[in-house]
């Protein structure tokens, strides 16, 4: 499922081939993903120029000369695929088409960007770009962890009489937006918290302490995506999954990272999902 990190890069992907371009047609092949589709949204997008690309938690929005914002939510599976003759450059062929393209633009310099999602979780809606910030997706949305809202003080105060564990504080999208099970993984780890620890239980020095090192982890994390949008135009066109080695995600069993530390990475299930820790690193 992709991260901030992953649709960040897609964002960073498609922003070069949307940006101040004209969807001379845009096509749906489906009533619906995840829910129906906006009314006539495919003319609604056919014609309009994408003015801005921005992302809001784990959504992307672009903004159309229009007055409209697209939504874009990748969901579980959805995968973007940028292809054809873009800025005088060539990205790649168009492939065949497949049978979850389930929307596809045609850009009006010639590349072409198609959604892909075999298990339709993902979303599109188009809304007033004045009022997107009261869409019922993101009218709910705390602080972006890379924003200046996100600060120490507004961590602290978030989390003050709270008593839940540590992982699930983080990962509740009004205290923090679009923090995901491997990044919470990650910088908990780096904080030297077990996620399991109580909220009511952690000092607040050490809660402070998470916001640089979630900003840390994520910021990496969209770098490697950076190396790997360098690279795709030799790959298939398809934006966003890169290869990013982890800490503690995915390493039951495997030994610690810390320098000096001789215990192998833990797994436990919260809430029905997985948790990877360190128990001598992480209290
Ligand atoms: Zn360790």
């Amino acid at each position: 499922m992709p991260e901030l990190p992953e649709v960040e890069t897609v964002r960073r992907g498609l922003a070069p081939v949307m940006e101040g371009q004209r969807i001379a047609l845009a096509r749906v092949n489906r009533p619906d993903l995840r829910w129906p589709f906006p009314e006539r949204m495919a003319e609604r997008l056919t014609g309009a120029r994408v003015e801005r690309l921005r992302r809001r938690s784990k959504y992307i929005l672009a903004d159309l000369d229009t007055g409209e914002t697209l939504l874009i939510h990748l969901g579980m599976s959805g995968r973007m695929l940028v292809s054809g003759d873009a800025l005088g450059r060539f990205v790649h062929d168009h492939p065949a088409p497949e049978k979850h393209d389930h929307v596809v633009f045609d850009m009006a310099d010639g590349a072409r960007v198609t959604f892909n999602d075999p298990r339709r979780f993902g979303a599109m809606d188009l809304m007033g770009t004045e009022t997107a910030e009261t869409h019922p997706l993101l009218a709910a949305l705390g602080p972006e962890p890379l924003g200046n809202a996100f600060s120490e003080s507004h961590l602290v105060a978030a989390l003050k009489g709270r008593n839940m564990p540590v992982k699930s504080a983080l990962l509740d999208q009004k205290i923090v937006a679009g923090l995901g099970n491997i990044y919470v993984c990650e910088a908990l780890f780096r904080a030297g918290i077990h996620p399991g620890r109580r909220v009511s239980r952690i000092s607040e020095k050490r809660l402070a302490a998470l916001v640089p090192v979630i900003r840390q982890v994520l910021a990496e994390a969209i770098e490697a995506g950076g190396s790997s949008l360098r690279d795709f135009r030799q790959a298939d066109g398809e934006l966003g999954y890169f290869q990013h080695s982890f800490d503690v995600y995915g390493r039951e069993g495997q030994s610690c990272r810390t320098p000096g530390c001789t215990n192998t990475v833990h797994r436990i299930v919260q809430s029905g999902r997985s948790s990877f820790y360190c128990p001598g690193c992480q209290r």
